[in-house]
């Protein structure tokens, strides 16, 4: 940075004073921010005084400037192992943008490129320098960080290193290796996601045992929970990237998540169709096309990913206003995971979690048939439980989130959130004990070799070739659930599977079995209580979301969408992104520009103190923006001279 470096200069004077700038200094300096949030301050004081460090907060919580400012606080280079090449070259971009010294070592890099990162790491003339943990611990990387003077090491995504967590990275197993080989360094791993299982499993591997703990609670209160029975997801899925719209100067961006590659291309060229920005991604693509695509996402507004969930980890981008669900993901944390990609710039962002019958058979099955150990199984079937308990619950869909890492939402109330669709919109629960007997009496009668479309064929009495053959139309059962029709069975039949009142056959068949749990109900023992399903077709357009909308804008930034002086702000920053080839958001964030919008400062003094304008920025953008604010600002059209 054009600034007198504070690291490498100055003796130390005292735990984590190195007689440079203070870490409030540098915050306002570097990165424009005039405080630090919540916990920050704390974690990074403790960092710069060569402690040791887990941090657990969410997504958009502002986790890097944790690792960041003390790099720049201590002597020597910190090194940041993040597990994917865009999310690093991502941060690196950013950091050069704000002045810092930064560098990353990964496959992309020529050998020449490479050596000169080595050799400006050796001579300590980085600040920081992020490396792929594939290459970390390489003979010659160990050898290159044994040369170098470390000022910190930082293990982003710490999740990756537990096969508990949902994104499970062999290569992260041995990072635990650079505790006993650099004693001295201060570690810091960070991550968003891990409940309490994986937390432990985190620490023990990354022998930070003794390490301090930070935990910032999960929740992400600009994010509207929704999760809508599937019916026909495409018709669904136009009526949710339509309400998206709504109100809005331009399109905004989001991700719809599908669980195959096949299900990817479809959808991807169902919404081209239709006239939306749509791109595919999936594991099946060439690496070329994948990296367009995924560049493409970053730098253009109102672009539609359509991908399997080989993407995302590690994107960046802030301003991701909504992600859909088409399919059940993997778990509660990849979940939450998933949907953490929207809304890390605090505006409100929607998520839309569509499932259905054939999603909780389809994931009962896959569990029941897995080849993994017992405590294995019973792990995973713990997480869809719980996967499945979230998709069906009539309570706070937030509180269920929380629950499930052990953490209570921010909102006062117990209990109700009041953004989320079952807070803005209570679902109606009914006693459901006598259609689950019958339900289970049709499983027992017709000796539990059927899937559910013969069983609704029995309940509802609808004849066909097979139960005719099989006589299941004389039973006592054929017919009982007439009073219902099929698509109130598929829920009924949907929730027992859920809850596990019933179960699926491991051979593949989709056959509904029995469950030992099943006969206190059939006994009638115990009563079930069951939510009546709402098949909205136009979730996001409700008065529901209207109401979500305003509720959301009580927890973020006034809006300035719609305002001229933003859209121009904007293009302004379009062109300069374009004219460096990177994403708007590395030159500004929305957030800053909105500030500018309401703001409108006339000279650099005052630019200067809005959120997000540090010092470099300042000095390469200031006048570009200036212009445009203005211009803009001015009444009336500034006569000509002469
Ligand atoms: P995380 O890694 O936890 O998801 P980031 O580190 O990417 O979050 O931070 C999210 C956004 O918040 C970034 O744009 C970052 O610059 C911004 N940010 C972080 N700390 C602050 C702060 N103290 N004041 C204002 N903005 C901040
Ligand atoms: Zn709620």
């Amino acid at each position: 940075m054009a600034e007198p470096r504070p690291t490498a200069c100055r003796a130390a004077e005292g735990p984590g004073d190195f007689g440079g700038p203070s870490a409030r200094e540098l915050l306002r300096a570097v990165y424009g921010y005039s405080s630090f949030r919540g916990e920050q301050e704390v974690i990074i004081e403790h960092i710069a005084s060569g402690g040791s460090a887990f941090v657990l907060m969410p997504t958009g919580s502002g986790k890097s400037l944790c690792y960041q400012l003390p790099a720049l606080l201590r002597p020597g280079v910190g090194l940041v192992v993040s597990p994917l090449i865009a999310l690093m070259q991502d941060q690196v971009a950013a950091l050069r943008e704000l002045g810092v010294r930064a560098a990353y070592l990964n496959s992309t890099l020529s050998p020449a490129e490479a050596a000169r990162v080595e050799s400006d790491a050796r001579r300590g003339a980085l600040d920081l320098l992020y490396i792929a943990p594939e290459r970390l611990l390489t003979p010659r990387c160990l050898e290159l960080l044994g040369a170098m003077q470390l000022s910190l090491i930082a293990i982003d995504e710490a999740h990756c290193v537990s096969q508990w967590g949902h994104d499970f990275r062999p290569e992260y197993l041995d990072l635990g290796v650079l505790g006993d080989r650099f004693p001295e360094v201060p570690r810091i791993a960070l991550t968003a996601t891990a409940d309490e299982v994986t937390r432990r499993d985190i620490l023990e591997r990354l022998r930070l045992t003794t390490a301090r703990v930070f935990t910032a609670g999960f929740d992400r209160p600009n994010l509207y929970y929704a999760v809508t029975v599937k019916h026909n997801p495409r018709i669904q899925l136009v009526d949710f990237l339509r309400a998206q719209r709504s109100g809005k100067n331009h399109e905004p961006s989001g991700i719809v998540y599908c669980l195959s590659r096949r299900r990817v291309e479809e959808t991807a060229s169902f919404l081209q169709d239709k006239g939306y920005l749509a791109l595919p991604y999936h594991a099946g693509l060439d690496a070329e096309v994948r990296k367009r695509h995924q560049e493409r996402f970053l730098r253009e507004d109102g672009l539609v990913m359509v991908a399997t969930i080989a993407f995302g980890m590690g994107i960046d981008k802030p301003d991701v206003r909504f992600v859909a669900h088409l399919d059940l993901p993997s778990s509660i944390e990849a979940y939450y995971q998933e949907t953490g990609r929207a809304g890390r710039d605090g505006q409100p962002a929607n998520l839309l979690l569509t499932y259905g019958l054939a999603d909780v058979v389809l994931r009962r099955q896959l569990l029941q048939s897995s080849q993994a150990d017992e405590l294995h199984r019973r792990v995973e079937q713990r997480k869809l439980d719980a996967l499945l308990g979230y998709c069906e619950t009539t309570r706070c869909r937030r509180e269920v989130l929380l629950g499930y890492f052990g953490d209570q939402h921010s909102s006062a109330r117990a209990g109700a959130c009041g953004f989320c669709d079952n807070c803005l919109h209570p679902p109606e629960r009914f006693d459901g004990t006598l259609v689950a007997q019958k339900a289970l009496s049709a499983v027992y009668r017709t000796g539990q070799q059927f899937g559910a479309a013969y069983l609704i064929d029995v309940l509802t009495g609808h004849p066909n070739e097979r139960i005719e053959r099989n006589g299941h139309h004389l039973l006592k059962t054929f017919g009982v659930g007439r009073d219902l029709d099929k698509t109130s069975w598929h829920s009924v039949l949907r929730q027992l599977i859920a809850a596990g009142l019933l179960s699926v056959d491991v051979a593949g068949h989709g056959s509904i079995l029995l469950g030992e749990r099943s006969w206190p109900v059939l006994r009638g023992q115990t009563t079930v209580e069951l939510r009546r399903d709402t098949l909205e077709a136009r979730p996001g357009r409700s008065r529901r979301a209207d109401k979500g909308a305003r509720a959301g804008e009580r927890a973020v930034h006034k809006g300035a969408d719609g305002d001229p002086l933003f859209e121009a702000l904007r293009g302004k920053r379009r062109e300069l992104a374009a004219a460096q080839g990177v994403p708007p958001y590395i030159i500004f964030h929305d957030s800053t520009l909105r500030e500018m919008a309401l703001a409108r400062p006339r000279e650099l003094a005052a630019l200067a103190r809005v959120s997000g304008v540090g010092k470099a920025k300042l000095e390469r953008y200031g006048a570009a923006f200036l212009s445009v604010l203005r211009a803009e600002a001015a009444p009336e059209p500034i006569p000509s001279e002469g």
